[in-house]
C-alpha cells in the first residue's frame, strides 16, 4: 500500500456529477498515520441516491476524519433536502434536514462491536448506511406539508387542498370515521 504522510490538514472537495455516486471514501492513507492526523472532506452532491429508499437532493456539508487508536473518527455536519409524503394528503414534499456525523469506524474491522461501523482493510469507508440512517431519523413521525393541510376526503379520495368534493361529512361510513381516527393517531 502506498503511504502518504499527512503533516498538515488537507482539504479536499469531492464533487459528484453522477446521481448514482456512492458515499464511499478512500482513507487508506490514514491507516498508517499517527493518531491525530486528519483530513477534512467537503461534500457537494447535487443529488445522490444513498439507498433504495433515500435520495438526497442535494447533499452538502463537510466532515473531518481523524485517525484515533480505535480507528477513524468522523465528525461533521451535513445538510440536505429529502422527499417524503405528507401523512394527511399523501403528496410528496421536500423536507430540509440537517444532521451531525459523529461516528467511529473501528479498525481493524474485526474489533467493531456489533451494530457499529468498521473501517475496511482496504482503507475505504462507506458512509451510505450511516447517512441513510441519519437522514431517516430527521423525518418527523407525521410529516405534514403545512399546518393547514386539509388532507384527503375519506370517501372519494379527493385531495382537499386542491379542490372540494361533494361528499358530506354526515354521509361518511362509520367504519371510515374509525379508519380516519386511526390514521390520525
Ligand atoms: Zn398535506
Ligand atoms: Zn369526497
Amino acid at each position: 500500500m502506498l503511504y502518504f504522510p499527512l503533516k498538515f490538514y488537507r482539504k479536499e472537495t469531492v464533487m459528484s456529477s453522477h446521481p448514482l455516486s456512492r458515499l464511499r471514501f478512500n482513507f487508506g492513507f490514514l491507516l498508517e498515520s499517527p493518531v491525530g492526523d486528519s483530513r477534512t472532506t467537503e461534500l457537494d452532491y447535487p443529488s445522490i441516491i444513498v439507498a433504495e429508499d433515500v435520495t438526497l437532493t442535494p447533499l452538502q456539508g463537510q466532515f473531518t476524519a481523524t485517525r484515533i487508536s480505535e480507528g477513524l473518527y468522523l465528525n461533521g455536519k451535513l445538510t440536505s433536502v429529502i422527499e417524503t409524503p405528507c401523512v394527511r394528503c399523501l403528496t410528496n414534499m421536500n423536507l430540509s434536514i440537517a444532521f451531525t456525523l459523529d461516528e467511529l469506524f473501528y479498525y481493524p474491522p474485526d474489533t467493531a462491536p456489533e451494530g457499529s461501523y468498521a473501517w475496511s482493510d482496504t482503507g475505504f469507508i462507506d458512509l451510505s448506511p450511516l447517512v441513510r440512517e441519519l437522514s431517516l431519523l430527521e423525518i418527523p413521525m407525521k410529516p405534514i406539508c403545512g399546518e393547514d393541510c386539509q388532507g384527503l376526503c375519506m370517501v372519494c379520495g379527493q385531495n382537499l387542498n386542491e379542490a372540494d368534493c361533494d361528499c358530506e361529512d354526515d354521509d361518511i361510513d362509520p367504519r371510515l370515521i374509525k379508519l380516519r381516527s386511526l390514521l390520525e393517531d
